[in-house]
């Protein structure tokens, strides 16, 4: 019997987790709070919840040890970091043009939908609604946005101080953070290639095999993907609060379209126009680490995914993918800054504070430069909204950032899909530009 493809093997997951959750989520209403079906249910959930959570572990435990080995060998290979720097400029380049192209979708659609007001009034019902959510809301959920709005500006340029790390172990204790280790790489490989060539080659040899030690493995965590994903969406799905998105549909609808038009129109285009290449072969080649992303909400823990799909499906060369795809895990977050855009004018719409130009423009600034220090981990940008709110002075924003978090999930997994997607598109043009034959040029 033929193997069902992997992507539909993930889509089945997906579509089971949510018959299941919305399941026990019409049964949570029906059973009595001591009946030992909710015990069963909720044990259930626990359960899925922990293999979830261990799918996620796996992927990210073979972060450190991939992107090290892909650098060093990405670049040794070549013998050199000849063309680094324009490789280099051209990836910033491209990772700002396209983060700024993002934040204005969402500025264009958030100014016309206006989903925090209504008749031009802020909208009452929305106001009342998340006040009710963030009164509910959880101890952690309180506390993690408590943490949150102790960050200042300062925080976030700190990641550009993390680019030298004091200590490269600890450095590699943070997958949300790769650039300390990606420098540490970058200069490792260039040393080594200046070694004799009798004391690299073992060197570099063995860095390889690391390497493809570390992709074998993705392949087999993968494969257990329908199972991972499975686990973690029932919990995800079961805990949503339902009751909140039929109130703020109209901001979850702006949010989706918004991160459909960067996704499906801008990217797109960036895609023919740019890198001359076939937007509907990307989105095949490319399926897999898209469906990892919306179903991790994590574009560290996707990173595994998206190296494999680029190189084997895409055809890009270890020298740039290696480069690009780590830097753009870690500062490349299109989804993110649009989202950070969306919200933070949502919120000053509910809270009756009228943002002029002016002040929408500091919004798209910060926006644009908070999402680069932004970590690839789950809920990551909630820190960052928190911090735009703050400084912009609208009131009560804790209030609603924690009622936002709750329902957080859902749309976190959109972005981060279109931040992966954002950043696999910066490999495949890039390669291009640099005269690298990708499976889908349309020319
Ligand atoms: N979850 C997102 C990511 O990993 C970051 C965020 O927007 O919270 O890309």
């Amino acid at each position: 019997m033929k193997k069902l493809a992997a992507h539909w093997q993930i889509l089945i997951a997906l579509l089971l987790a949510t018959l299941l959750a919305s399941g026990f989520r019409a049964l949570d209403g029906i059973f009595a709070e001591d009946d030992w079906g909710r015990g069963v249910m909720l044990n259930t959930i626990t359960v899925c919840g922990f293999v979830g959570g261990l799918f996620i572990q796996a992927l990210k435990m073979i972060i450190v040890p991939l992107v090290m080995s892909a650098i060093i060998s990405g670049i040794a290979s070549l013998g050199g970091v000849e063309g680094f720097g324009r490789l280099g400029l051209k990836t910033v380049g491209f990772y700002m043009t396209t983060t700024f192209f993002a934040v204005l979708v969402g500025l264009l659609l958030v100014n016309t939908i206006q989903p925090g007001l209504s008749g031009g009034e802020p909208d009452l019902e929305i106001r009342a609604a998340l006040e009710q959510q963030a009164a509910g809301a959880s101890d952690e959920e309180k506390e993690k946005v408590a943490v949150a709005g102790e960050k200042k500006a300062g925080d976030f340029a700190d990641l550009f101080k993390k680019m030298i790390p004091p200590n490269v172990v600890q450095a590699a204790s943070n997958n949300g953070q790769l650039l300390g280790l990606i420098f540490f790489s970058i200069l490792f490989a260039v040393a080594m290639t200046q070694l004799p060539v009798d004391r690299m080659s073992p060197l570099s040899g063995s860095i390889q095999g690391i390497y493809d030690v570390m992709i074998r493995v993705t392949q087999w965590i993968m494969a257990l993907a329908p199972i991972g994903v499975f686990g973690l969406m029932v919990p995800t799905i079961y805990e949503s609060g339902v009751e909140l998105f039929v109130v703020l549909g109209k901001y979850f609808g702006t949010v989706v379209v918004a991160l459909g038009l960067h996704l499906f129109v801008v990217m797109p285009l960036v895609l023919k126009y740019i890198g001359k290449i076939d937007p509907l072969a990307h989105f095949r080649g490319m399926r897999m680490a898209l469906l990892t992303a919306f179903s991790t909400a994590s574009s560290s823990a996707t990173l595994p995914e998206t190296m494999h799909c680029i190189q084997n499906n895409a055809g890009v060369s270890k020298r740039i993918s290696s480069f690009t795809l780590p830097l753009g895990a870690t500062v490349n977050m299109d989804g993110t800054a649009l989202y950070e855009c969306v919200a933070v004018l949502f919120v000053a719409q509910v809270m009756g504070e009228n943002f002029g130009l002016a002040a929408q423009f500091a919004v798209v600034v910060t926006a644009l430069l908070t999402s680069i220090g932004v970590a690839g981990v789950p809920s990551a940008s909630l820190v960052a909204i928190l911090l735009i709110l703050n400084s912009s002075g609208v009131k009560n924003a804790d209030m609603a950032v924690v009622a936002l978090l709750s329902v957080d999930r859902l749309l976190d997994m959109s972005r981060t899909a279109v931040n992966v997607f954002g950043d696999s598109c910066a490999a495949v043009c890039i390669a291009r530009s640099e005269g690298e034959a990708i499976y889908a040029t349309s020319d």
